[in-house]
């Protein structure tokens, strides 16, 4: 993927970000816009465009990076309080990004799951 990819550049070092954890397979940064006190961003390396190809690409993978979002869950001190952990994908999960991302979110009560019901 590379040059065309944000996240991708990211990881090159091309777009500069306030990186709080790094591993020899994933990133974490802090958002550019974040809708909460804590808003960081956990990514793998490697570009997989969503979670959906990233979990049956490479479910290892996969479980690193949810390794790397609960080490930095515990460095920002969520753990006693609690957080939320998301992948926005595809048009109907509202993805902007399509390098895969989880958002970790805390800090505050962060409200409902959704800012209005659909069902
Ligand atoms: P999503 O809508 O789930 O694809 O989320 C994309 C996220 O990337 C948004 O929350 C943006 O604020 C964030 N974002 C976009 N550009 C950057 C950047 N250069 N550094 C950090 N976060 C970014
Ligand atoms: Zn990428």
């Amino acid at each position: 993927m590379g040059s065309d990819c944000l996240f991708c550049r990211i990881v090159a070092g091309e777009i500069p970000a306030t990186v709080v954890r790094e591993t020899d397979s994933t990133l974490a940064f802090r958002d550019i816009d974040p809708k909460a006190p804590v808003h960081v961003l956990v990514i793998p390396k490697e570009h997989y465009a969503d979670v959906a190809t990233l979990g049956q690409g490479d479910p290892a993978l996969a479980g690193e990076l949810l390794a790397t979002a609960a080490a930095v869950a515990e460095d920002e001190g969520l753990l006693g309080d609690g957080f939320r952990l998301m992948f926005n994908t595809g048009a109907y999960g509202g993805q902007e990004v399509f390098h895969v991302h989880a958002h970790l979110l805390g800090g505050a009560p962060l409200g409902p799951m959704l800012a209005r019901g659909v069902a």
